[in-house]
């Protein structure tokens, strides 16, 4: 089996890891692509599973070993896509990438067949209250994720997909069901 791709991008805070995980308990056949970042790791955070969590030497060094798919600055930290464990794991199921849009649009760029969903707040009042409610991201985190969530909503635009994460399950079932368009055809 060649698995098909699935780009999903939504600012910090949306709600994306929740919607993800609902929909991954309901597909057993997509599996999750795991980044790599120089961010600390959160209280809830497992390496391997969640992300690969490396110094900023071991990112530069996979940089220039040309191990990303694509890569990005942000947030103060980096983050980027390893080829190396999409590949394998696109041999044997569907895969989906949690990145947000600069390196969407690399993706859409080097793999046209990726289906690009973003997922909206209901408004950016909800999503800094749902930030603050976190309780793991410093004042001057929030600062600078609302900023780019202001930048990031401004690119939904080329989207394939748009779905508002106002109810959680009615959010997670319209995921499925582009999953399902894509995937089952
Ligand atoms: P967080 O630090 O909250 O886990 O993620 C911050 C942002 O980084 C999110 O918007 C997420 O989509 C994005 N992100 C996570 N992994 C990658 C990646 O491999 N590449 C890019 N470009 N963005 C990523």
């Amino acid at each position: 089996m060649s698995g098909k791709l699935f780009v999903i991008s939504g600012a910090s805070g949306v709600g994306k890891g929740t919607v993800l995980a609902g929909v991954m308990e309901k597909r057993k056949d997509l599996a999750f692509s795991v980044s790599a970042t120089t961010r600390p790791p959160r209280p809830s955070e497992t390496e391997g599973v969640h992300y690969y969590f490396v110094t900023d030497e071991t990112f530069q060094e996979m940089i220039r070993q040309d191990e990303f798919l694509e890569y990005d600055l942000h947030a103060n930290a980096c983050y980027g896509t390893p080829k190396g464990q999409l590949e394998e794991k696109l041999a044997n199921y569907h895969v989906i990438l949690d990145v947000e849009p600069a390196g969407a649009e690399i993706v859409h760029k080097k793999r046209p067949d990726a289906t690009l969903i973003f997922i909206m707040p209901p408004s950016l009042e909800e999503l800094e209250r749902r930030l603050r409610g976190r309780g793991d991201t410093s004042e001057e985190q929030i600062a600078l994720r609302l900023k780019r969530a202001k930048w990031e909503m401004d690119q939904k635009d080329w989207y394939d997909y748009v779905v508002v994460n106002d109810r959680l399950e009615d959010c997670i079932e319209e995921v499925l069901n582009i999953i399902a368009q894509k995937a089952d055809e």
